[in-house]
């Protein structure tokens, strides 16, 4: 059966339910809403998962591994689905939230849904780590427990969907009982959607067929009651005007003590920013967060998580295509019809703080989400439309996922200019994903700026004929750029830079650090053999950096080699930090080298990998000299094809065949003397 049909009757089903939704508000008034029957996240003080499973009455877990927030979006969808379609009262719940130690003793009853994504090289995402470690540690026979998986991966990486495989394999192996096939999603090559519903389609068939559970129409019932606040205003105490967190709206506790992370920021002035290309319509800025007045700290090589906000464009259309630019400064507040959902943002909320600071609004919309949506329609006409694409994988990538169009593009598209005000505000606070911190690999060293920490990042954007595709944090880091220096930018686009209540202003972003395994050696006599083309070279710098410090400290210290290979198209335009490397040569001396490919001064290409290749010998003795190896930069591509070159010097030096140099590549991973770090 083709997608589009089985997609069709979900659609069908969902005007039904926008129907019972209107149905129910005006018989029962909103006060008596059910409960939609399933809770986010856990008790706080509860760990014990059979605990919570009983005392809150679910039948169902969704579990999500989550980093970047597809998974724990995914999670909810699923959940909510589970729910309206089967009746089953669903837990969604963050894997770091409970306790695994007596999961052999769960109620047969129960079904176990996880939603597992792959960070890195195969590893868990940070919330899933010590499950993973009880799986592949204590875990004991699981035989009364009925679960299924959908791993989310990308295919370019080595360990493709490692986790998923994982917990699948060893849930197997523990004799617990699979219900619906094992699926898997791949971000590689843009397919994760449609991998996810068509996953979700044999899970569900797999819930008929074999549990005998009943499908019903599918009933769309807000997990929220969203209560207007008239006679509150925006600027009140206690209002959110789009803070990180409850803390920074009351600013109650001393904000400049941690612990900072996911869930806590540190509002860091970006104390300098420098644009490093020299081009009228490409970007990459040089920004620096001031961590003085903070206990954060980071270590070189760590990754910072910037917490962006919306721009002003796509949040006034945002606001517009909904009807809500005339009430954007209204406060509401939101009441979980569920003991333990969590509320996504602190309420209450001025509308355009929730859209501004905690909804993903411009990234592209997913065809789950154009069929969700379709029935709240502003006329017969547009749902159709709507149904349409969204009921049709090809139309669909044809005529929204190929223009690159956001959500409010999409539905300005499909309704002609007609705005979309019957959607419930309440809805699109469950449509729209939560706003997600950005990392980035830092680019100064922990040794010789104590207190500042570095980012190096290339502004994505992209001029189409009608509008301005733009990535949301970069674009922001740009804007930054453009205020604090005076400069201009074809493609500038603005942000509310003095943030809720002026509490950004000074140039001031929320950020905390992320742990990285991607470090160098602790004997800084051991040679290093850095490749980071592009923004790849941002921890490179650090590394460079920590190197000139530690003989700065110490003339007597053994540096040892540090040979650099970095890339970009030429000379004039994006040699990053091109001023810096003469000086860290200078410094180190011999002991440091860079090797520079230009892909566009000469007519064949020149990447990294050729730079690499020319210098075999070289590499191949530093290599049996114990060399370490870090590679940084785009995962798609680079980062395989210089790991073929490693094999390929390798094999071509020693005169061993290739699966064998592959082999001493693989076992240089295991080893941490070949590590990556790769987006
Ligand atoms: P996003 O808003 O996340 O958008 C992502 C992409 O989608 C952009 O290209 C954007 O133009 C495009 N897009 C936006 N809207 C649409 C639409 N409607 N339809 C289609 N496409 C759309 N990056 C660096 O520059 N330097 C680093 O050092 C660095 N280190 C990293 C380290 C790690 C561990 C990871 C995971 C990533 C790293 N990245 C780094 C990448 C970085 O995290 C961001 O992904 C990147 O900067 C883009 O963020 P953004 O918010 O600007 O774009």
């Amino acid at each position: 059966v083709p997608n589009y049909t089985l997609d069709f009757a979900v659609i069908a089903g969902l005007a039904l339910a926008v129907a019972f939704y209107f149905g129910r508000e005006f018989i029962f008034g909103a006060d008596q809403a059910t409960s939609a029957g399933f809770v986010a996240g856990g008790d706080d003080n509860d760990r014990d998962l059979k605990a919570t499973l009983k005392k809150n009455n679910k039948n169902a877990v969704v579990f999500f591994g989550s980093q970047t927030g597809t998974a724990e979006d995914y999670a909810t969808k699923l959940a909510k689905e589970l729910h309206s379609k089967f009746g089953l009262s669903v837990l969604i719940a963050d894997m770091a939230d409970y306790d695994y130690d007596n999961f052999q003793d769960m109620n047969s009853d129960y079904l176990f849904f996880f939603l597992v994504a792959t960070y890195g090289e195969g590893e868990p995402t940070d919330n899933a780590v010590e499950f993973f470690n009880w799986l592949e540690g204590d875990a004991d026979q699981i035989t009364n427990v009925k679960y299924t998986v959908f791993g989310l991966g990308n295919s370019t990486y080595e360990f493709y969907n490692a986790m998923g495989a994982k917990l699948n394999d060893r849930f197997e192996a523990l004799g617990a009982e699979r219900i619906a096939p094992y699926g898997q999603g791949d971000d590689g090559i843009g397919t994760m959607d449609e991998d996810f519903l068509s996953w979700k389609e044999e899970c569900f068939d797999s819930l008929k067929n074999n549990l005998d559970l009943e499908e019903r129409e599918v009933e769309y019932e807000p997990s929220f009651k969203l209560i207007e606040q008239d006679s509150q205003v925006a600027s009140a105490d206690g209002v959110s005007n789009g803070e990180p967190n409850k803390a920074y709206v009351d600013m109650s506790k001393d904000l400049s003590k941690g612990p900072f992370d996911h869930t806590h920021p540190y509002l860091a002035p970006v104390s300098t920013t420098r644009e490093l290309f020299v081009s009228n319509d490409r970007s990459c800025v040089h920004a620096e967060f001031d961590i003085s007045d903070s206990n954060l700290r980071y270590s070189t090589g760590d990754h910072l998580a910037i917490w962006p906000s919306n721009s002003n464009n796509n949040v006034s259309r945002f606001l517009e295509c909904f009807g809500y630019s005339a009430r954007k400064d209204e406060v509401f507040s939101l009441q979980a019809l569920d003991t333990t959902v969590s509320i996504p943002f602190p309420v209450p909320i001025t509308y355009e703080a929730a859209v501004r600071h905690h909804m993903e609004i411009s990234g592209p919309i997913s065809r789950q989400a154009l069929a969700s949506i379709a029935p709240f329609a502003p006329d017969e006409e547009t749902k159709k439309e709507a149904l349409r694409l969204g009921g049709d994988k090809v139309l669909f990538a044809k005529e929204i996922h190929d223009c690159n169009l956001n959500l409010s593009d999409a539905l300005l598209k499909i309704s002609k200019g007609t705005k979309w005000d019957s959607v419930p505000f309440v809805f699109l606070v469950e449509l729209m994903p939560s706003l997600q911190p950005r990392y980035y690999s830092i680019s100064s060293s922990s040794l010789s700026e104590k207190t500042s920490i570095h980012v190096t990042a290339v502004v994505e954007v992209e001029k189409f004929d009608d509008h301005i595709v733009s990535g949301v944090a970069t674009n922001l880091l740009k804007d930054i750029e453009v205020h604090q220096n005076a400069t201009k930018f074809a493609h500038n686009i603005n942000y509310d830079l003095k943030g809720p209540k002026n509490k950004f202003s000074g140039f001031k972003l929320p950020v905390h650090v992320r742990r990285s395994t991607f470090k160098l050696p602790s004997n800084p006599g051991t040679p290093v053999i850095l490749v980071g083309p592009g923004t790849g070279v941002a921890p490179m710098r650090g590394f460079v950096r920590e190197r000139t410090r530690l003989l700065k400290q110490d003339s007597n210290v053994t540096i040892g080699k540090t040979l650099l290979f970095y890339g970009c198209r030429n000379s004039k335009e994006d040699f990053l930090y091109k001023e810096e490397w003469p000086e860290y040569a200078k410094e180190l001396g011999d002991s440091f080298e860079m090797d520079v490919a230009f892909s566009r001064e000469t007519d064949q290409k020149v990447y990294v990998q050729d730079k690499i290749l020319a210098r075999a010998e070289t590499v191949d003795e530093l290599l049996k000299n114990g060399a370490y190896v870090y590679v940084c930069g785009d995962a798609s591509k680079m980062a395989r094809d210089v790991q073929s070159t490693f094999v390929k010097i390798i094999s071509t030096q020693r005169g061993l065949p290739e699966e064998k140099a592959a082999e001493l590549v693989r076992s240089l991973k295991v080893q941490n003397r070949y590590q990556e770090d790769v987006w």
